[in-house]
């Protein structure tokens, strides 16, 4: 009897929803309150340091040391009162994950007393022990240490009993060794590109933000079942398991009510994200048994992104405290729903307008335009670069199955939308516009509604959808650092943005008005990107047909959407932007592919490890009982045993047959994993995994499904996916 799979039916069985406290009866009450935030260092700081900060935040400048250390006292007395012990610099390192080395502010001083201590240089730069984090050969190579420095931007806060100090993550000879660095720098290209377009609209535009709203999916498994899965421990999610009869099918637990466990967890880590100053706000189930979604007000995007990681790592956390595993990865159960993070996104000025948001009049709907032709125009020629950013083991198993989208990446704008720039495509004439055309073509352009009813008839297919005031990029994985994407996203329509520019300030120096010389342009841009924009159901078949009439990509695996990250044309884009050298993209697609091929590795290992430990003994175990079983079925009955057992001997059989199909497959798996780690250029070494390596899981699986199908479910040492997702 398999007493570990059945002990842990029963703990699930027992357990009742954990009691949550709540801090007080309003979440106004709480928001923020572990966050160091302008408010509290107004409070804190002397109005000079006050001033240094808030200038570094909004302009970039340098803190002094004199500022620094105020700063970090300031910090530091504020994280006494809230108890903390130590501070930290946390990190983004390239491994995906967030880092962090805890320091104490515990200092001994003379005559056997101690202080707490915590001055500017451990506020502003701390050398952790990086060595162990990837790198893409850039240490190597310069032979420089890395070295975390705080970025002013994100706020300190406190978790438990740590300060933490959100930092970027540099090597000493200046290279970014972190996903931040880049983002900044991205979002930096963008503010830049998008105040210059800004002046043609409104002179007082001096600084335009990209904002990010993520949407979260995960899904919960409870940890009794967890720890019987060694799959799903080792690699997210699950190698082998049968369809339950029940999937998703009858989409019962898409909105309905949460269950009563799972919204205990729920309750509680919001607590903690809002005590953080992350704003969520919305929960609800997925469509997937056991998946759901959380997500918040978008913010900032640097400040979006940095709460979308500590959301993760508090949800891992509490989710212990509730008996819960969170399964973040893209796709957990093959036959179910995958998990994706929406990333939304806009641009918005200072002067408090959201560039993606139709306006109100003719001018207005003119600076909306050209925000959004320009965005299509930027992912028509980037379509490759942004497929790259989203690329991952994970994710690889996600886009393209079960209502995700697709790996094509295409633009869905909605009926409107798409009227308004037939329209413009049709009707800004060649020539000189007469005044009549100008005022025709502005009266039409002023109609486009402010609150669009394409709003909630929104491509749900589609990898890039306008949503009425903004994008939502559907096609980031669930365990994504967004940081990737939207450096990408940012930076392409940084390039466009100055490329418009550019042009338009090149009619208007030709004498063309400045309203003509932009409706030109935007017309000569909405035809050339028109291929990109797909309103159809994006996951047909006859899509992939007609995409491929277009000529747009289908990178349909990790180690080829990455190979783009190496293409001249990308090194160019991205250090003409200021964003990444070619060094630090070359070391990037290093270590993207090495991630590539650790994490295949370990799926196959783990698989090889359960055919051989699990699958195969069980399946041995059983075919003794039959055999038992016909053995005395012929005591009894003699000859006429053969018919009589004719059952157990066709299992047997049965058995035999998937027992020889499990162990060739794994072998053959076995020896192709052997060849591949002996190749040492990883972009081989990768397609070899890819190509050589992974087509076995599916046939190990296959015949690990047949096995589980066959043998009696007291034998079955691995909790089964009905079980992992329906037993409350
Ligand atoms: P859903 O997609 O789940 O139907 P909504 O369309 O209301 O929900 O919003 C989805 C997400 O979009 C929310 O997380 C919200 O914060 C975000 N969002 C709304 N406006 C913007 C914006 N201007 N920039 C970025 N994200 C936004
Ligand atoms: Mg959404």
């Amino acid at each position: 009897m398999s007493t570990f799979r059945f002990k842990a039916l029963e703990d699930v069985l027992e357990r009742k929803p954990k009691h949550v406290e709540f801090p007080s009866d309003r979440a106004s009450n709480y928001y923020a309150t572990n966050v160091f935030t302008e408010e509290v260092m107004r409070e804190y700081l002397p109005s000079e340091a006050y001033k240094s900060v808030m200038s570094s935040i909004n302009k970039g400048t340098r803190l002094d040391r004199e500022m620094a250390n105020q700063v970090a006292s300031s910090m530091k007395d504020w994280a006494l009162t809230k108890g903390a012990s130590h501070y930290t610099h946390w990190f983004q390192p390239l491994t995906g994950a967030t880092a962090e080395k805890h320091d104490s502010f515990f200092s001994p001083i003379s005559g056997g007393r101690a202080i707490e201590k915590f001055e500017g240089d451990n506020l502003v730069q701390q050398e952790p022990d990086a060595s162990s984090f990837p790198n893409g050969g850039i240490r190597n190579t310069f032979e420089a240490r890395g070295y975390t420095a705080w970025d002013p931007t994100s706020p300190a806060f406190v978790i438990g009993k740590t300060l933490c100090i959100p930092t970027v993550f540099i090597a000493y000879t200046g290279e970014a060794l972190d996903f931040k660095i880049p983002l900044l720098k991205a979002l930096h290209a963008v503010d830049k590109a998008a105040v210059d377009v800004c002046q043609y609209f409104d002179k007082n535009v001096n600084k335009v933000s990209a904002s990010l709203g993520w949407e979260q999916e995960y899904f919960l498994i409870d940890k009794a079942l967890y720890n019987a899965r060694p799959d799903i421990m080792m690699t997210g999610r699950a190698l082998v398991g049968h369809n339950p009869a029940k999937g998703q099918q009858l989409d019962d637990h898409y909105f309905g009510s949460i269950p009563s466990r799972a919204e205990a967890f729920m309750r509680e880590y919001e607590i903690e994200a809002l005590k953080l100053g992350i704003p969520v706000t919305t929960r609800h189930n997925e469509v997937a048994p056991n998946q759901f979604e959380c997500a918040p007000m978008f913010e900032e995007t640097n400040l979006a992104n940095d709460h979308n990681l500590l959301l993760m790592d508090i949800m891992e956390k509490i989710a212990r405290k509730h008996d819960f595993r969170v399964l973040l990865h893209e796709k957990p159960f093959g036959s179910l729903n995958g998990s994706g993070k929406h990333n939304n996104w806009s641009l918005s000025t200072n002067t408090g307008v959201n560039l993606l948001a139709p306006g109100k009049n003719p001018k207005t709907n003119l600076r909306f335009l050209t925000f959004l032709v320009n965005t299509v125009k930027a992912i028509y020629d980037n379509a490759d670069i942004l497929r790259a950013s989203i690329a991952s083991a994970g994710n690889d198993h996600r886009l393209g199955a079960n209502e995700a989208p697709p790996a094509i990446i295409s633009v869905f704008l909605g009926s409107q939308i798409t009227e308004m720039l037939d329209k413009l495509e049709k009707n800004v004439k060649a020539g000189k516009m007469t005044p009549e055309d100008k005022t025709e073509l502005k009266l039409s352009i002023g109609k486009i509604p402010q609150i669009m009813l394409d709003n909630t008839d929104r491509n749900r297919t589609s990898p890039f959808a306008f949503t009425g005031n903004k994008f939502e990029f559907r096609a980031v994985g669930s365990t994504a650092n967004c940081a990737h994407s939207m450096t990408a996203l940012n930076v392409i329509v940084a390039k466009q943005l100055k490329e418009f520019k550019k042009s338009v300030d090149g009619r208007i120096d030709k004498g063309m008005k400045k309203d003509e010389a932009i409706l030109k342009e935007l017309q000569k841009l909405i035809k050339e990107s028109k291929d990109i924009r797909f309103e159809g159901n994006g996951y047909g078949d006859e899509w992939v047909k007609e995409a491929k009439r277009r000529g747009l990509s289908n990178l349909k695996d990790t180690p080829s959407a990455l190979k783009v990250m190496v293409k001249k044309e990308t090194k160019k884009l991205f250090n003409d932007m200021g964003v990444l050298s070619h060094v630090e993209l070359e070391a990037r697609y290093e270590i993207e592919l090495e991630n590539y091929i650790l994490k295949l590795q370990i799926e196959s290992r783990t698989l090889g490890d359960i055919a051989q430990n699990h699958i195969i003994p069980t399946a041995i175990k059983y075919q003794n009982v039959l055999i038992e079983n016909v053995k005395g079925m012929k005591d009894i009955f003699g000859k006429d045993a053969a018919k009589l057992a004719a059952t157990q001997l066709q299992i047997l059989k049965d058995i035999s047959v998937h027992l020889n199909g499990i162990k060739e497959k794994s072998e053959a798996m076995l020896s192709e994993r052997k060849k591949a780690n002996k190749i040492d250029d990883s972009e081989k070494k990768a397609a070899a995994y890819c190509n050589e390596v992974k087509p076995y899981f599916e046939e190990v699986k296959y015949h690990s499904d047949k096995l589980e199908i066959l043998i009696d479910d007291e034998l079955w040492p691995l909790p089964k996916l009905r079980e992992l997702l329906f037993t409350r």
